[in-house]
């Protein structure tokens, strides 16, 4: 199943600095997880010339997936949560190689990167390669559209900042559209369909309520948000966020209902067309806006790298101890490594709490390596779940809390729970002082600037 990739023609194997008498560490993927261990293992290690520290990454800047929803709503400024990687390998001690991984050579410790193109088609990086001594894979998952017909064309996937900010142009460029059009506004044209009701679907689709009545309140009076403006959520599955506890989906179908949004569970799409959505019962969704977040998969790279394990999701198979089953030199984490712990009849979830905790458990598991010291065994803790519904609403359960037992939250308290997973993200990165001072900002200028993006 697995294909073998043999090394592009033009790769000029990259040296990598003066300090090629330490092991050279390289990751491939700087989001949730990788830009985490980048910077610790830089502050480490890369400062003080104990290892080299390597972080390969397609794009040149950083911003938490867990907040694309609220980018393609347009409730979020993206350039107030960005991180600069180039920046951050010079603060934190590690060299940023912009390029996609295309390949790996694992005999010659080989990672092969495509060249890089700007605007105008002009190269800025030639196809390269790099020599590592370890090499850590965490360049997540994307979406799944499981072959459905008319997804690809017309419907939208949040797997990167530039899909959501595409979504949102749209969404605006509709309403802009609507607004100054002569004739009625025709059946789905406002209309929004979510397809997959997991946390990023049912998330969007409260965010969106929300911003789509802030965006028209700018005086684009021609649309009553009341009849103009749909959002109907789909799900294949009997109820809306299915892998999570039942007391949840139920308060969340409920202030979704509460806000209009129409639900529509236990119906495949089977085809998105420009004009809207097909159920498998026959029927039909008129909408010009697709969002698909519907299950994801490991990129297609991952099943040609050399050889190693893919599962039936194409994610890494890896043991416990995140190396990957056919090259323990060679470790994956986060969205694109498959782990079913001991004992467990589940992998490990694709979220950010997984990355997270695997990026602290690799971390100090390397300088243990580093040390001639034997690996421990990762163990996943799943303190819970929180489904934010934007400005209305924040519900879920936190695991094993007082007692060990489930507690449902919602709320205030659920808020600053949610919250608090990006604010451990950006304390790995930046240290607690300027994620004080940046939370600051943010508070103090949302006063002054409009709480929805308008172009
Ligand atoms: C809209 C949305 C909302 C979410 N909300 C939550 C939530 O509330 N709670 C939660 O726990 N999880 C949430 N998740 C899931 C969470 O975002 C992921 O589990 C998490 O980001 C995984 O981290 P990662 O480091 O594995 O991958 P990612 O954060 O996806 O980072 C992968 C990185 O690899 C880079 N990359 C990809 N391919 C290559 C390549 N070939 N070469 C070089 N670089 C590459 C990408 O550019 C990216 O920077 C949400 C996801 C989405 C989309």
């Amino acid at each position: 199943m697995n294909e073998t990739t043999t090394a592009p023609a033009a790769t000029r194997v990259m040296p990598v600095g003066d300090t090629s008498d330490v092991p050279h560490i390289i990751i491939v993927g700087g989001g949730a997880g990788g830009l985490e261990l980048a910077t610790r293992l830089g502050d480490k290690l890369g400062r003080k010339k104990k290892a080299q520290i390597s972080l390969i990454e397609r794009a040149r800047t950083h911003v938490w997936k867990p907040l694309l929803h609220e980018i393609a709503a347009g409730s979020m400024d993206v350039s107030r949560h960005e991180v600069e990687y180039q920046a951050q390998g010079y603060w934190h001690g590690f060299q940023f190689r912009y390029g996609e991984m295309t390949g790996i050579d694992s005999k010659k410790q080989l990672v092969y990167l495509a060249a890089t193109f700007d605007e105008e088609g002009r190269q800025i990086t030639p196809v390269r390669s790099f020599r590592y001594d370890m090499l850590i894979i965490a360049i997540g998952c994307v979406g799944n559209d499981f072959g459905t017909p008319g997804v690809n064309e017309y419907a939208i996937m949040l797997d990167t900042p530039e899909e959501a900010e595409r979504f949102n142009r749209r969404l605006i460029n509709a309403c802009v559209r609507a607004y100054a059009q002569p004739e009625p506004i025709r059946p789905g044209q406002l209309h929004v369909a979510i397809i997959g009701a997991g946390a990023t679907g049912t998330e969007l689709a409260a965010e969106l309520h929300q911003t789509t009545r802030g965006v028209v309140a700018f005086r684009l009076d021609q649309i009553d948000p009341e009849k103009d403006i749909e959002i109907s959520l789909i799900e294949a599955a009997p109820r809306i966020l299915p892998a999570l506890p039942e007391r949840i989906s139920e308060a969340v179908t409920k202030a979704l209902l509460d806000l209009h949004v129409e639900i529509r569970t236990g119906l495949p799409v089977t085809a998105v067309t420009a004009e809207g959505v097909k159920l498998s019962d026959g029927s039909f969704i008129p909408s010009e806006l697709v969002v698909w977040a519907a299950g994801v998969k490991g990129p297609d790279v991952l099943a040609k790298l050399d050889g190693l394990e893919v599962s039936r999701s194409n994610q890494l198979v890896v043991t416990d101890t995140l190396q990957t089953t056919r090259d323990p030199n060679i470790f994956a984490f986060g969205d694109c490594a498959y782990l079913v712990p001991k004992g467990a009849s589940t992998p490990v979830p694709p979220r950010a709490q997984a990355a997270h905790q695997e990026a602290s458990h690799l971390y100090t598991e390397i300088l243990r390596k580093l040390r001639g010291e034997p690996l421990r065994p990762f163990k996943y803790r799943d303190f819970g779940s929180l489904v934010s519904l934007g400005e209305y609403s924040t519900v879920g359960s936190l695991m094993g809390f007082i007692g060990g037992r489930n507690l449902f939250v919602e709320g205030l308290f659920a808020r600053l729970m949610y919250r608090s997973l990006y604010k451990m993200h950006e304390m790995a990165l930046h240290g607690p002082g300027k994620v004080f001072l940046d939370t600051l900002s943010r508070m103090l200028t949302r006063r002054t600037e409009p709480v929805v993006k308008l172009h």
